[in-house]
């Protein structure tokens, strides 16, 4: 099989912080051997059970300034006070190994593959049910600060404005629920083209 059939096999998923993407592509990868996670680069601390080289390329201001000036990012942007980006080198490893590249990416970043792929890839919104529903998440993930929450509820609204743009919309009130319409769009729009059903 040959991904340069203008087939999609670059799959971003965004939402607001909280909003369950992470949690959404840790199952499909796990449920998927032939899906890839698209590591980006970020200036942000890594977080208590984080791994360099496998959630994020954790580097230094300089060191991401640096990769910009080569030019080795598809699309960059600073958010809550941290640069992230994604970088070429993962697309070009997805392809080489017949991949399926997920993207845990913000809206922006999503609308910028887009742009860059436009028939490869494939761009879906993860909201949460709620407002409340979102803080409550990510007070329970407790991974920052309440300055922090704050600032990534104050972004969402930005974001969830932005759901029309993208392919599908998943609602992500219950995960079982979740994870199964995730499954019935990859099932219809990636895997069915790969296995050569189409
Ligand atoms: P994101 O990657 O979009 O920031 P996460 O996947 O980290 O979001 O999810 C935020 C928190 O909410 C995590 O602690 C996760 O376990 C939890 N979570 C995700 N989806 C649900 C859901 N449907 N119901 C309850 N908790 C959820
Ligand atoms: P977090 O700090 O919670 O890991 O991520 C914060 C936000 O940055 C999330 O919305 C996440 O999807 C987004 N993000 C992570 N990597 C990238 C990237 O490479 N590009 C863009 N545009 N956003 C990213």
């Amino acid at each position: 099989m040959n991904q340069q059939q203008n087939k999609k096999y670059l799959i971003a998923l965004s939402s607001p912080s909280g909003g369950g993407k992470s949690t959404i592509a840790r199952h499909v990868l796990h449920l998927h051997p032939e899906c890839r996670f698209s590591i980006s680069a970020t200036t942000r601390n890594k977080r208590a059970r984080e791994l360099h080289g496998k959630d994020y390329y954790f580097l230094t201001k300089e060191e991401f300034q640096q990769k910009i000036e080569n030019g080795d990012f598809v699309e960059y942007e600073e958010i809550f006070g941290n640069i992230y980006g994604t970088l070429h080198s993962e697309i070009r490893k997805a392809i080489a190994a017949n991949q399926v590249l997920l993207f845990d990416v913000d809206v922006k970043g999503a609308l910028y593959i887009k742009a860059a792929y436009p028939t490869e890839s494939l761009l879906i919104f993860i909201a949460p049910p709620s407002m409340e529903a979102l803080e409550e998440r990510l007070r329970r993930r407790s991974t920052e600060s309440d300055e922090q929450i704050a600032t990534r509820l104050a972004r969402s609204e930005m974001e969830l404005a932005e759901k029309d743009k993208f392919d599908y919309v998943i609602i992500n009130e219950n995960l079982e629920e979740a994870f199964k319409q995730m499954e019935e769009i990859l099932a219809k729009e990636v895997f069915m083209w790969r296995s050569g059903n189409d």
